[in-house]
């Protein structure tokens, strides 16, 4: 955990944390530290660096009560509304550098509800190795390609970390 120190994060990591924190079954900020190589520290500051103080502080909140956290796998844990909501507001500006424009934050929020389905459709299971763990969503073709199907679920698959990585950077 020590290797955490000088961690750099990159836009695409802090984003992909604020996806996989307000998913479905979304890691806790200790497990998302442990799987980017990050202090909690770290992770908490990215978290506010993409979604704004309070929705971060809320979805970084050890314990949701007890009908948002789902099953005990974590199934059915609902990132409450009234914080994607603010989530959506925070990014609306208040001097927020990282700011880049409604229609991008619209589709985060729409993206995340798009990624929380094709996990439930794949059953939390990486579609290559049945890893349950570390799962992230990927698009099967990218949205460079097809930026029409972003949304589409069929053109998402369930992958572990470690699949999603030799898929784009080769073994
Ligand atoms: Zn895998
Ligand atoms: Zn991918």
């Amino acid at each position: 955990m020590l290797k955490a120190a000088h961690g750099k994060v990159t836009e695409e990591q802090e984003l992909e944390m604020v996806e996989l924190i307000i998913a479905p079954g979304g890691p806790s900020v200790s497990a998302l530290a442990r799987q980017f190589g990050l202090s909690r520290y770290l992770v908490k500051k990215a978290l506010r660096r993409q979604m704004g103080e309070e929705a971060a502080k809320a979805a970084t909140h050890t314990r949701w009560s007890e009908s948002m956290r789902g099953n005990q796998n974590g199934v059915g844990h609902k990132f409450p509304s009234a914080v994607a909501e603010r989530f959506s507001a925070e990014r609306r500006g208040k001097g927020n550098p990282n700011w880049k424009g409604g229609p991008k934050a619209r589709h985060r929020l729409r993206y995340r509800d798009i990624k929380a389905q094709a996990l439930e459709r794949d059953s939390y299971r990486c579609m290559r190795c049945k890893s349950r763990e570390q799962l992230v969503v990927h698009h099967i073709v990218s949205e460079k390609d097809r930026p029409d199907l972003l949304h589409d679920l069929e053109n998402l698959e369930t992958l572990c970390r470690a699949c999603h990585m030799r898929h784009h950077h080769g073994h």
